[in-house]
């Protein structure tokens, strides 16, 4: 149909870009239904305009010489500010620009580093909790505070908002307001990732085998007090890089049940509790006398858990519990 479309008068503007990222955009929208229709997603619904939009440039429709890219149809190389160079020798497979809603463009190359090489071998293991308090608990103790990025800027995004909502329809002052809470969040948004990405990397390079709980984020989020500062403490994207990054790095990432009982086990003793309420930070043990942070017990449970998955290839799922707290305990004593 594109080439009709592109014969249309009023869609003359489709033959001012290369026939690439059109295509790309096709290949998008069928990945939307076959999503759609395999009862992953909801119906794929329109892109507003002014949230931006993205165009993907593969192999034939872009060059890339002397450290510049070109773009099929430009004639000027873009003039891109780097965050980082393209090593020596490496070919972008795709390049993707952006147009962010605060409108700064980006634009994502995607290309296979060599650089990226296994690191050293150690013998840590580490089991990690995540939550809303200590955005992360390990297993040895440490916690990292969540810093709860939305909260600090909400009086600002407030603001913005208010003064949005005040602004006429249509008006040049309503795209401004509009920036300016765009531009809010693109810093929000940043200072996250920036953050994440520190995080994970740092447990990556400290710790061979990574245990974490498989959270139904989705399922979370629909409790709607927590939802706002779940989304913002973004456990999914704390999960989706430590697995990738465990990849390039050679590192063992382990998923454990989200059923295995983290919270109310003894890690000393294995005993579980019938009941372990939200406000409980601190609890001793009614079997062995341990006390416990919660945090902590959990991390701990998750990596007892990890290990066995990973010694014997055992499934820790709720009608196998039993089997599989044996062989936590094992590894334990
Ligand atoms: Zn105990």
């Amino acid at each position: 149909m594109l080439t009709a479309w592109k014969k249309e008068e009023e869609l003359d503007f489709l033959n001012e870009v290369s026939c690439v990222p059109l295509q790309q955009g096709l290949r998008h929208l069928q990945t939307a239904f076959s999503n759609f229709w395999a009862g992953r997603t909801k119906y794929p619904n329109f892109k507003k305009k002014h949230q931006g939009g993205s165009a993907e440039f593969s192999k034939s429709a872009f060059k890339y010489r002397n450290g510049q890219i070109y773009l099929a149809k430009c004639k000027e190389p873009l003039d891109i500010r780097w965050s980082r160079l393209i090593p020596e020798g490496c070919s972008p497979s795709t390049v993707t620009v952006r147009l962010h809603p605060s409108r700064r463009w980006h634009i994502s190359i995607r290309f296979d580093d060599p650089t990226i090489k296994p690191l050293p071998v150690t013998d840590k293991a580490i089991g990690i909790d995540l939550g809303i308090n200590s955005l992360v608990t390990t297993s040895d103790g440490n916690k990292v505070s969540n810093p709860k990025h939305l909260k600090k800027h909400h009086q600002k995004l407030r603001r913005a908002h208010k003064s949005l909502s005040r602004k006429e329809k249509g008006s040049k002052n309503r795209e401004k307001a509009r920036r300016k809470v765009a531009r809010i969040h693109a810093q929000i948004t940043d200072t996250r990732k920036d953050h994440l990405h520190k995080l994970t990397t740092q447990l990556v390079r400290e710790n061979q085998t990574i245990v974490v709980e498989d959270l139904a984020v989705k399922n979370m989020v629909k409790n709607r007090k927590l939802a706002q500062v779940i989304a913002d403490a973004s456990w999914g994207e704390i999960t989706r890089q430590l697995a990738y990054k465990c990849r390039w790095y050679g590192r063992t990432y382990i998923e454990i049940d989200r059923w295995f009982p983290s919270s109310k086990r003894c890690s000393n003793c294995g005993h579980i509790v019938s009941k372990m309420p939200l406000n409980v930070r601190e609890w001793e043990c009614p079997e062995c006398g341990t006390r416990h942070d919660r945090d902590v017990n959990a991390s701990k449970n998750i990596l007892a858990a990890g290990l066995a998955v990973s010694v014997c290839g055992a499934s820790v799922r709720p009608e196998q519990s039993k089997s599989v707290k044996a062989t936590a305990m094992k590894l334990q004593t």
